[in-house]
């Protein structure tokens, strides 16, 4: 009945890696999702332009151009809006920093682009106040160059899968996320989830799933829901690793145990279910 659990469960575009993981599954206790891409779609829109010294077109066409070389969901929107071809001769020493952002020379300036962790790190003061989503601020050769805010929306599948999982008697539905509280919260708030927790690094979001597992009973699980290259280490930490594989990083689905195939968390609320009633049947 394991085998016909796994398969059913792959009719419905869930991959188990293995029997322990489905009957894991069926004892799942606390569901901990990543923010990004897994209970929000992963696109972020452009809203505002606040330059401060040169235009807000060379303000968008620099931090794209710093942006161009990660596959982070942000750095794709930013290149999106601007919408122009790059022209990768005037990019030169290129570093990503997780849970941070980017640093590029571009035409020979030093461009930064981040959060405000970012700018701290490079001792540029920076606008601190409120925000309608996601604040990406631009540094140019260590002088506040001003902030774009972008905004990301939650997958309209995320609510039916936060009350399934209620429905299902999952004790605890977490979500972790980079993003700042601002952000978090609403999103939290949109969906009822029982507890958030924001401006993590990816390290912090181990540490976290560690907390939250010493809290569950002996016998309860804690799965981990996440879809980016940074979560491969949140994934392996967690009992049940589940990797989103509708836009998720092939690290990602590398390190999880369970890989929904499709983008829609209220599969896992499936899964759930399926692995119940292949336990039910198995005893
Ligand atoms: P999460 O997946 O939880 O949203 P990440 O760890 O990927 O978070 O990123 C956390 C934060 O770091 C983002 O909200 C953003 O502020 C900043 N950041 C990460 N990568 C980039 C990037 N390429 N460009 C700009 N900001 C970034
Ligand atoms: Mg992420």
């Amino acid at each position: 009945s394991f085998f016909g659990g796994i398969g059913g469960a792959s009719r419905k575009g869930i991959l188990v890696k293995g029997s322990n993981y489905l009957e894991a599954l069926a004892e799942a206790e606390i569901i901990v999702f990543d923010k990004t891409g897994t209970l929000t779609k992963g696109v972020f829109n452009v809203q505002e332009i606040h330059p401060e010294g040169i235009t807000k077109e060379e303000l968008l066409e620099l931090t794209s151009y710093a942006e161009s070389y990660s596959n982070h969901p942000i750095s794709n929107s930013l290149k999106q809006a601007y919408g122009k071809e790059i022209d990768n001769g005037r990019i030169s020493d290129v570093e990503e920093i997780s849970g941070h952002g980017v640093i590029a020379a571009v035409d020979g300036k030093k461009v930064a682009a981040g959060n405000i962790k970012l700018m701290k790190k490079l001792n540029i003061p920076c606008y601190e106040g409120e925000a309608v989503g996601t604040v990406v601020h631009v540094g140019i050769d260590d002088k506040y160059a001003g902030y774009i805010v972008i905004a990301d929306e939650v997958k309209e599948d995320s609510a039916r899968a936060i009350k399934e999982l209620k429905e299902a008697k999952i004790k605890q539905t977490v979500m972790l996320t980079g993003d700042t509280k601002n952000v978090a919260s609403k999103v939290a708030k949109q969906l009822g989830l029982d507890k958030v927790y924001s401006e993590l690094l990816p390290g912090d979001k181990v540490e976290k799933v560690e907390e939250l597992l010493a809290q569950k009973s002996a016998k309860g699980k804690l799965a981990f829901v996440g879809d980016g290259i940074n979560d491969a280490p949140v994934l392996a930490r967690a009992d049940i690793g589940i990797a989103m594989g509708g836009l998720g990083s092939d690290a990602a689905i590398e390190a999880a145990d369970v890989v929904i195939m499709t983008d829609e968390p209220s599969k896992i609320a499936t899964a759930i279910k399926v692995s119940k009633k292949t336990l039910r049947i198995a005893r």
